[in-house]
């Protein structure tokens, strides 16, 4: 028990630290400064026996790996993956400054105590506990600490894979998202992320005739055609696909058997969801059933007496795995109607690529499992779908395996989850911390050894 303590302590200020370093990225390849942790991480892998690689794609965004190698060159690598770079905030809606990483009652405040400086921190200390006791497995450890996952990886994660290869070779990822329990009838269900949607962002220039404010009358004004378009995609009802991984998901959640039915019909989910008292059920059922349009950027005009010919508007595509990108255009394209006439279509670099899955039935997820329901008794792991983007696409893309998971406590509710990531008050309570860290520890005992 007091080495779970120790545990705990030294996570927890691993992760205060990496907090404070307040690795900000706002999309702009001159931000998130990672190499800050970088060296607090290199400085925590001091005296353990582990070396350290450093990869800086561009100034300031590094990221650091360092492995355990392993005796046998047949056994699996298993790479663990944890991101530094954390989303801006808005400190006004805080209840406590998000970059001090207050500890208070053993609940730690802070921009990423969820997404996911909690996981690089657990991974970091059951790798440095495993190297300083003297780990010999058969197969590799790798852990890597990545930049940029927060802007799409690719000053970091989608650096590595394409340009060192080498580096991040392996047959397994874990990284996040994944692991918090969610109460049934029969034991906490832990989701493990299997698969991802593709992030299909397009941006619609909406095309009009310019012309004096004063004289609207039957001008062919872009902002007006744009608040159509945005109605029109708003309004936009894609065919429902159900995937096998949301299948799963929904029976395990022990629902009422005529909910998780509809649930799980691609002719009935819409207007399930559409009546559902439970929102983040709601959403969460509509996303993970269906490629989802979401307006949520537009720039257009120019000065109040004149009348735009231009409005951009920036679409956030997430498409299902499965979907090509040529469908996405296909029911864009739908969903303008006689408008698309109107509208120049672009995507942006990197953005035509699609959501990513992984098999549940693997190895590496049978001893998830075991260990976590040792350390969560009565626990069951399920598969999800992970409706945002992470690192784990790269590898995926490759045909890597490649999982989201995690292990936290009860102490905050599951339902706060969702409000957290990339929201006001990110938090996390310190059992949550060692139970990840032991949970990587023991993964690893069991998987490599
Ligand atoms: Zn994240």
């Amino acid at each position: 028990m007091r080495e779970d303590v120790a545990v705990e302590t030294q996570v927890t200020e691993l992760l205060r630290t990496l907090i404070r370093n307040a690795c900000v990225n706002t999309g702009e390849a001159t931000s998130g400064h990672e190499a800050r942790s970088v060296d607090a991480l290199e400085e925590f892998f001091a005296g353990s026996g582990l070396s350290c690689e450093r990869y800086t794609s561009e100034p300031g965004r590094t990221s650091l790996i360092t492995r355990i190698e392993g005796r046998d060159p047949a056994a699996p690598t298993l790479l663990l993956m944890g991101h530094t770079d954390v989303v801006p905030v808005n400190p006004s809606g805080w209840r406590r400054d998000p970059f001090a990483a207050e500890l208070v009652d053993g609940i730690v405040w802070g921009r990423g105590a969820i997404d996911m400086l909690n996981l690089t921190a657990t991974m970091a200390v059951a790798t440095r506990r495993l190297a300083a006791g003297g780990f010999a497995p058969r197969g590799t450890l790798v852990y890597l600490a990545v930049a940029d996952e927060e802007a799409g990886g690719v000053y970091g994660a989608g650096h590595l894979v394409e340009r060192e290869p080498e580096a991040v070779r392996c047959d397994y990822v874990i990284t996040e998202s994944g692991g918090v329990p969610i109460p049934t009838r029969s034991g906490p269900r832990l989701r493990v992320a299997v698969g991802e949607k593709g992030g299909n962002w397009r941006k619609l220039i909406v095309h009009g005739t310019p012309g004096h404010g004063s004289r609207p009358f039957r001008t062919d004004n872009a902002l007006v055609t744009a608040a159509r378009v945005v109605q029109r995609l708003a309004e936009y009802r894609p065919r429902a696909r159900i995937l096998d991984a949301w299948r799963q998901y929904v029976q395990a959640l022990e629902l009422e058997p005529a909910l998780a039915a509809a649930l799980t019909d691609p002719e009935r989910v819409w207007e399930t969801a559409a009546g559902l008292e439970n929102l983040a059920l709601a959403r969460e059922a509509h996303a993970c059933t269906h490629t989802t349009f979401s307006p949520n950027v537009a720039h257009g005009g120019t000065k109040v007496n004149v009348i735009p010919d231009r409005v951009e508007i920036d679409v956030d595509i997430r498409s299902l795995p499965g979907i090509e990108a040529t469908e996405v255009d296909a029911m864009l394209a739908d969903a303008l109607g006689d408008l698309a006439a109107r509208v120049t279509v672009e995507s942006p670099p990197n953005r035509r690529r699609g959501g990513t899955m992984s098999p549940f039935d693997t190895p590496l997820v049978h001893v998830l499992a075991k260990v976590a329901t040792a350390l969560v008794p009565g626990s069951q792991v399920v598969p999800g779908i992970t409706t945002g983007g992470t690192d784990a696409k790269f590898f995926r893309w490759k045909g890597i395996p490649a999982y989201g998971f995690g292990l936290h406590s009860t102490r905050i509710p599951y339902t706060e989850y969702p409000l957290m990531f990339h929201g006001h008050d990110e938090r996390v309570d310190t059992e949550s911390l060692r139970l990840s860290a032991l949970m990587w520890e023991t993964v690893c005992r069991e998987f490599l050894a």
